[in-house]
């Protein structure tokens, strides 16, 4: 048997889930795992997610490299296993099998580089000094691997550092905790970001702050959505707040987040905090009249559980909850971001608020595609939310909480409506 080189295993691996199939994260993870399984030492990851989906990626290893390519829409992944030494390649064969749960697959063995065909040059190319600067502690390697949320045209990707801290699929969504270089730890869902540790504080300050300076009366706060606890976290920041009702649909999310991201689940033990798991829809729809001061809806995109957030019965029941002066804050996407979903939302508010009564707030989160995102208003009474009454108040305030985002100028200046925007919200 001529000596090689090297050993090539192509392997076909057919029938694995689509989601696996798209799922940078976990095939990063998977492919390094199978890499150190068979004992191999990593040098380096990159992968990359593809529009609108697949995946694309390679393990440098010091025994040459494992190497992916996805076509989640068929279920399949094509792989090389390239390997030199005594490095046992089917190990991470076996491995990728269990991790895609591939129900059919077919490999190909072959030596490359047979030395019979082969003629060896002796020399040394490298210098003392350059081996020693080759030299890698095997447990560091670089990870190139990029969480990416996005539309058909555009998207925000994030570096992250390969790490995944949860990762659970509830009965709703996929709740995952991911680590960003730039932007610290981040709660995902499916493959949207949330929210991140380093800009947090850029919507939960928003989506607060405003309604509860314009009506320093409000007493009875209700938060549907927001497991992350950032934005009840903001509420229980003024005093005068004798109770918030919390309505998440995703226990995990609650979990997730008071696990690891502590800093924004910092109020769920909070004595005026009544918590419930349950649909926000179902619960405001038996909710009774005029029950409320404010309700904050904290919902993720227009998909999957947060759908029904976006409809004209889900903001009727609202209104009937809200009293007579009451407010309501709904997560409003961006109008340069699921341009839809933000206009079709507006007009439902002006139907039921009436026309004057639906004003959009806009501010900026560098970690939401566009960075340009919207709350948008109900406003039952006449509460003028644009500009508040007691700005000395807001300063010390903002100073006594250290707010980072909110001020009276920021308040006023978020309800200045650019002209684009004003033409797409007219009816
Ligand atoms: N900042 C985020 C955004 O702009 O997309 C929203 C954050 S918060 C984590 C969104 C929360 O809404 C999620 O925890 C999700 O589980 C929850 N949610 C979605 N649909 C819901 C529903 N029907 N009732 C209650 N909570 C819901």
């Amino acid at each position: 048997m001529s000596k090689a080189l090297g050993n090539h295993i192509l392997v076909e691996f057919m029938n694995c889930d689509p989601h696996i199939m798209n799922d940078v994260a976990g095939i990063e993870r998977d492919m390094v795992e199978a890499a150190q399984k068979a004992g191999a030492t990593v040098i380096n990851s990159t992968f990359h997610h593809f529009s609108p989906w697949g995946v694309s990626g390679v393990v440098v290893i010091q025994e040459s490299h494992l190497a992916i390519h996805t076509w989640p829409e068929y279920g399949y992944a094509a792989v090389d296993l390239f390997t030199c030494g005594e490095m046992d390649a089917w190990i991470s064969f076996d491995h990728l099998k269990d991790c895609f749960k591939s129900q059919a697959y077919s490999a190909i063995e072959m030596k490359r580089g047979s030395v019979n065909l082969l003629t060896r040059n002796d020399f040394d190319m490298t210098t003392m000094r350059q081996k020693a600067g080759e030299w890698r502690n095997p447990e560091f390697f670089t990870r190139n691997v990029w969480f990416t949320d996005k539309d058909e045209y555009q998207a925000l990707s994030l570096r992250f550092t390969g790490e995944v801290f949860y990762d659970v699929q509830s009965p709703f969504q996929r709740v995952r905790i991911l680590e960003s270089y730039k932007y610290g730890k981040m709660l995902a869902l499916d493959d949207m970001v949330m929210t991140t540790i380093e800009d947090e504080f850029h919507y939960h300050e928003m989506i607060s702050h405003p309604a509860l300076f314009a009506l320093p009366s409000a007493k009875n706060i209700l938060v549907i959505g927001g497991g992350d606890g950032g934005t009840i976290r903001e509420i229980l920041k003024h005093d005068s707040v004798e109770k918030v009702t919390m309505v998440e649909i995703d226990g995990e999310v609650i979990k997730a987040c008071k696990e690891h991201l502590p800093q924004i689940a910092a109020s769920f033990d909070h004595p005026k905090l009544e918590l419930h798991v349950a649909d926000g829809i179902a619960f405001i729809k038996d909710a009774a009249t005029e029950a409320y001061d404010i309700i904050i809806v904290d919902g993720s995109d227009p998909v999957g559980p947060a759908e029904g957030l976006f409809s004209t019965a889900f903001y009727t029941n609202c209104f009937k909850a809200l009293k007579k002066d009451g407010i309501l804050v709904a997560q409003g996407e961006s109008p340069k971001f699921n341009q839809k979903a933000f206009t079709e939302l507006n007009h439902t508010l002006q139907s039921i608020f009436g026309e004057n009564n639906a004003p959009v707030s806009l501010f900026f989160v560098p970690t939401y595609p566009t960075g340009m995102w919207s709350f948008q208003y109900g406003l039952k009474g006449n509460v003028n939310i644009k500009s508040p009454q007691n700005e000395s108040n807001i300063e010390s305030f903002c100073e006594a909480k250290n707010l980072r985002y909110y001020n009276q100028d920021v308040h006023k200046g978020s309800f200045a409506t650019p002209n684009f925007v004003k033409q797409m919200l007219t009816k």
